[in-house]
């Protein structure tokens, strides 16, 4: 990756978060690789802000598609759908023409789903409050060991799909090790985003407030 791309995207990303501070936004950047249950844990977490009357929105990135656009609309937030075609993750400029869409004034919280691919988007910061990365069982238990860097420049890992774990036969203590070593002072979630496990408190520390 080119020196001089990064450096370009962390400025624009620091325009972004400034544009977000302004308006008293916080905006989350959630990465991790297809399948992982990125959307899911998303529309439970809307939903939950909802219920406190709290606004959030969604910018739903995929290379092409509007497949998870459509969830999120169902939940009446504000949504909007980035295809980036042939790249494999978003950057801070997309994210800057994006948050020139939107009335900022209107929302409290903007989620933005990252395209699903754990390698490169996390050298892509969005000018977001925090990162999380969300990886489940079902990609098996050597996930931290391969992609380790990654569980190190985000601010929160999820551990998703644990109800799945005893079937697919995959110890989640065998991740939670390998985190640990990795990141020492790392926090982690366990969740069963499907079905309302762990949203709670992941949601809770994402916006340092109690849901
Ligand atoms: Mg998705
Ligand atoms: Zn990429």
């Amino acid at each position: 990756m080119g020196k001089d791309i990064l450096f370009a995207n962390r400025k624009i990303a620091e325009e972004n978060k400034n544009r977000l501070r302004q308006y008293g936004v916080k905006a989350y950047d959630i990465l991790g690789s297809i399948g992982s249950g990125k959307t899911t844990l998303i529309e439970k977490m809307i939903d939950l802000l909802s219920e406190r009357g709290i606004k959030a929105g969604v910018i739903a990135g995929d290379v092409t598609g509007d497949d998870d656009y459509k969830k999120f609309v169902r939940h009446e937030v504000w949504a909007m759908n980035i295809n980036t075609e042939k790249e494999c993750h978003l950057d801070a400029r997309l994210i800057n023409h994006a948050l020139e869409s939107v009335d900022l004034g209107k929302l409290d919280i903007i989620f933005i789903e990252n395209v699903g691919n754990l390698v490169c988007p996390v050298d892509f910061p969005l000018g977001t409050e925090k990162r999380v990365v969300v990886i489940s069982v079902t990609e098996g238990d050597d996930m931290v060991r391969k992609h380790p860097l990654i569980f190190t420049q985000t601010d929160f890992t999820v551990l998703n799909k644990i109800d799945l774990a005893e079937i697919i036969e995959v110890d989640p203590n065998v991740i939670l090790r390998d985190f640990e070593r990795v990141n020492p002072h790392g926090r982690i979630f366990l969740t069963d985003a499907k079905h309302d496990v762990g949203i709670k408190e992941l949601l809770s520390a994402l916006i340092d407030e109690d849901v």
